[in-house]
C-alpha cells in the first residue's frame, strides 16, 4: 500500500514499476485522448514509439511489446488513426493472437520467446506520492526522458560525437517524419515540427520529449513552460552528453520554480536534484557561491539511469 511503499523506496534507485506504469499511462491513456491522430500529432507519437525501441531498457516482454507496437506503426501509412484502431493494436499479446490479460506473467529471461505484453496496471514505486493528488505520472515521465537522455549517449549510434550511422537507421527518421508532420502552433515554415534539424542526432532525445509534451502532456500550462524553455535553448545541444545535461539543468528549473507550491509533495519538497546526500562529488563552492561540478553530474546521471539501477521490486 501507500505508506509501506513510501517507507520502502529508495531515492537511490530507479523502479521498473514506475517505467512500466509510466509508459501504459502515457501510450493507452494520455496519447490516445484524442479520437485521432493524424499530421504532426501522430508523428509524434510514432517518434515516440520509435524512440522508446531503441533506447527503453525494458524487460524482455516490454522490448517484444515496443518492437510489436513500432513495426505496427510504421505499416500504417493512413494519414489519420482512429483511437480505436490504436488502442486494439496497443493491447497485450496481439502478435500472439492470445487473450489479452493484466496479469499475464513476464516470462523468464531464458526463455527463447517472450509475449509482448506491457502490464495494464499502475503502481507507483520511486514516484509514489504521499497523497493520492502528489507525484506518479508527471514523476514518471522526467524519470524516463532522462534514462531516455543517458541510454542514447551511452548505446547510441554516435555515442555522442553527433556523427550518424549505426545499428537501426540514421536516427533521422523522427526529425524528418516530424517535418513531414508539416509545422504547427505558428512555427516557421523553415522550422522541423519540434524545432529541430532534421540533422540533429544529438537532439534526438530532447525532440522527441518536446513532440510528446507539445502533443500529448496532459497538463497544458506544463506544456507551454517546457517549449518555452525548449525555445529558448534546445538547438543549441550539440552533443548526446549536452543533452543530458540540458535535461538534468531545466528540470531543476522547474524544480526551483515550483519549490513551496501546491503541487509540491510535502513528504518530497522540490530540491536543487541531486542533492548532496545523493552526489556530494556534484557540489562545489566558488567563491562562496554554490555551483555544480558537471563531470561528477554526468558521471552521477550515467550510473543513476542506467539499467543496473532499475529494481524490480513491485514489478507484476
Ligand atoms: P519530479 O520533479 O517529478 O522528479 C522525478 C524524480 O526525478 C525525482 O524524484 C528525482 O529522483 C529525479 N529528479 C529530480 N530533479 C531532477 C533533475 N534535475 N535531473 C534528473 N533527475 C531529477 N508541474 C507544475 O506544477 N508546473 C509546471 O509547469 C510543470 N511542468 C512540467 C513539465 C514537464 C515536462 C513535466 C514532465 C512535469 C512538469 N510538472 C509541472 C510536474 C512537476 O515537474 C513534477 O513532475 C511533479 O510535481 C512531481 O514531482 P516529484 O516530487 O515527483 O519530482
Amino acid at each position: 500500500d501507500r505508506v509501506s511503499h513510501l517507507l520502502r523506496a529508495d531515492r537511490s534507485k530507479l523502479y521498473m514499476a514506475d517505467l512500466e506504469s509510466t509508459l501504459h499511462y502515457s501510450l493507452r491513456v494520455e496519447a490516445a485522448r484524442a479520437s485521432s491522430l493524424s499530421g504532426a500529432q501522430l508523428a509524434a507519437f510514432k517518434c515516440y514509439v520509435a524512440t522508446l525501441v531503441k533506447y527503453f531498457p525494458g524487460r524482455p516482454c516490454v522490448q517484444t511489446y515496443l518492437q510489436t507496437l513500432d513495426a505496427w506503426l510504421r505499416n500504417w501509412t493512413e494519414p489519420e488513426l482512429p483511437r480505436t484502431v490504436l488502442k486494439e493494436a496497443m493491447k497485450n499479446n496481439r502478435d500472439l493472437a492470445l487473450p489479452a490479460s493484466p496479469v499475464t506473467p513476464c516470462p523468464s529471461v531464458h526463455q527463447a520467446s517472450h509475449p509482448s505484453v506491457l502490464p495494464t496496471n499502475v503502481t507507483w514505486v520511486g514516484c509514489q506520492g504521499s497523497e493520492r493528488h502528489f507525484r506518479g505520472y508527471p514523476c514518471g515521465l522526467w524519470t524516463i526522458f532522462h534514462l531516455l537522455t543517458v541510454q542514447a549517449a551511452q548505446n547510441g549510434p554516435d555515442k555522442g560525437t553527433g556523427v550518424p550511422g549505426g545499428i537501426r537507421g540514421s536516427g533521422r527518421e523522427c526529425p524528418a517524419e516530424l517535418w513531414l508532420g508539416g509545422s504547427f502552433h505558428g512555427a516557421q515554415e523553415t522550422e522541423l515540427g519540434c524545432g529541430v534539424a532534421a540533422s540533429a542526432l544529438p537532439l534526438e532525445v530532447l525532440s522527441t520529449m518536446r513532440c510528446y509534451v507539445r502533443h500529448f502532456f496532459g497538463c497544458q500550462e506544463c506544456a507551454e513552460h517546457f517549449e518555452a524553455m525548449a525555445a529558448k535553448s534546445m538547438d543549441r545541444v550539440a552533443s548526446r552528453e549536452e543533452a543530458i545535461l540540458w535535461l538534468w539543468s531545466h528540470h531543476n528549473e522547474v524544480n526551483a520554480r515550483l519549490a513551496g507550491g501546491d503541487t509540491e509533495d510535502p513528504k518530497f519538497p522540490k530540491l536543487q536534484w541531486p542533492p548532496p546526500d545523493l552526489c556530494p562529488q556534484c557540489h562545489k563552492e566558488e567563491r562562496g557561491v554554490h555551483a555544480w561540478e558537471e563531470p561528477a553530474v554526468v558521471t552521477f546521471l550515467k550510473a543513476h539511469f542506467s539499467p543496473a539501477n532499475i529494481y524490480m521490486d513491485y514489478a507484476e
